[in-house]
C-alpha cells in the first residue's frame, strides 16, 4: 500500500495503471475510518485491480460555524485500516493542493440539495460535489463506492454523475450500524458516555417508524409526531429536520410508502448526527 499527498502523483499513478488495462476502484472519505468506511473498502476490493481510498477533510463542505478545525483525524490508524481491506493507494492530499490560488470553479446543481441537509448547511452539497469531482477527475475511478448513511449525497453524486455524463459506475452500500443501532460516524467520537446513551434516540426512531409502516401505518403527520416524542423525550437533544419525502425525488411525501425516505438530523449536545431508512427496504 502506497500513500500518496501529491495530487499531480497520484494523476500519474492511477493513469500509468489504466494504460495497463487496471479496473480502479475508488472510496472517497474524510478519514477517521471505522467499520463503515471499512464496509465500502471491502466491497471495493472485490470490484477491481487498484483500490484507491482518499482522505481529505474538505474546507469547502464546512460551513463557517461547523466543525472543519476539531473534526477528528489518524491518519496511522487509517493506513491499519487500509492496509486490513486490502487497499493499493490513499490519496490524502492538502487543501493547498487541492485549492491553489486561482481556484474559481463551482458546480451548479439542482432541486436535490434543497431540502434536508441541504436547507441546514447552505453551500455543503456545492463543497461535496466539486471535491468529488475533482477526485473522479485526480483518481478517475471505473467505480467508487458511497454510503447510504449520506443518503442525500449520494443521490446529489448519482444525479451529477449521470447529467455530467462522468464515467463513474456509482454504488450505494448499505448504513453499517453499531450493535445497539447507531449508526457508525467519525462524529460518534464527539460524544460524551451519555450522550452516547442520548444518541440512541435516532435509532429508536426508526425502528418506530418502520414498525408503525410495517403495521399499516401511513400517515405523515403521525409517523412524524411518533418519531418527534421519542427524541424530544431524551435531554440534551435539539431537532434539525425530521422528515419522511420520496427517496427519488426527495420532495415531500403525502403519506408513506415503500419508497419512502425517513430522513432525520438531530443534535446530541453539540454534536449533529443524521441517520434515515427507506420504509420498504431493508435497515
Ligand atoms: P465520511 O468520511 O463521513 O465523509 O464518509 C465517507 C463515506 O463513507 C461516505 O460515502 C459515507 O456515506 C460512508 N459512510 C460513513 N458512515 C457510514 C456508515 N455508518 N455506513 C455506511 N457507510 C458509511
Amino acid at each position: 500500500m502506497k500513500l500518496i499527498q501529491n495530487v499531480q502523483e497520484m494523476q500519474q499513478t492511477v493513469l500509468g495503471l489504466k494504460r495497463q488495462g487496471k479496473r480502479v476502484v475508488f472510496v472517497p472519505t474524510m478519514g477517521f475510518l471505522h467499520q463503515g468506511h471499512a464496509s465500502l473498502l471491502r466491497e471495493g476490493r472485490t470490484r477491481g485491480d487498484v483500490l484507491v481510498l482518499s482522505i481529505f477533510v474538505n474546507p469547502t463542505q464546512f460551513g463557517v460555524n461547523e466543525d472543519l478545525d476539531s473534526y477528528p483525524r489518524n491518519l496511522e490508524g487509517d493506513c491499519a485500516l487500509a492496509e486490513a481491506c486490502g487497499v493499493d493507494l490513499i490519496f490524502a492530499p492538502t487543501a493547498a493542493g487541492m485549492y491553489p490560488p486561482g481556484f474559481q470553479t463551482t458546480v451548479a446543481l439542482g432541486p436535490l440539495t434543497k431540502p434536508l441537509c441541504g436547507a441546514s448547511r447552505p453551500g455543503h452539497f456545492n463543497g461535496v460535489a466539486v471535491v468529488v469531482t475533482k477526485l473522479f477527475g485526480i483518481v478517475q475511478p471505473d467505480c467508487a463506492l458511497f454510503g447510504n448513511k449520506d443518503f442525500q449525497q449520494l443521490a446529489i453524486i448519482r444525479q451529477m454523475t449521470q447529467d455530467l455524463n462522468l464515467a463513474v459506475e456509482i454504488i450505494g452500500m448499505p448504513i453499517v450500524r453499531e450493535p445497539d443501532g447507531l449508526a457508525m460516524s467519525s462524529r460518534n467520537s464527539y460524544l460524551t458516555a451519555i450522550q452516547r446513551q442520548q444518541a440512541l434516540c435516532l435509532f429508536r426512531a426508526i425502528q418506530k417508524v418502520r414498525d408503525l409502516f410495517a403495521n399499516g401505518e401511513t400517515s405523515v403527520d403521525r409517523l412524524l409526531g411518533e418519531a418527534r416524542m421519542i427524541i424530544t423525550a431524551v435531554p440534551e437533544t435539539s431537532i434539525d429536520y425530521l422528515e419522511l419525502r420520496n427517496s427519488t425525488t426527495l420532495q415531500p411525501a403525502e403519506t408513506a410508502a415503500g419508497d419512502t425516505l425517513f430522513a432525520l438530523a438531530v443534535k446530541i449536545g453539540s454534536t449533529r448526527l443524521i441517520d434515515n431508512t427507506v420504509l420498504g427496504g431493508d435497515l
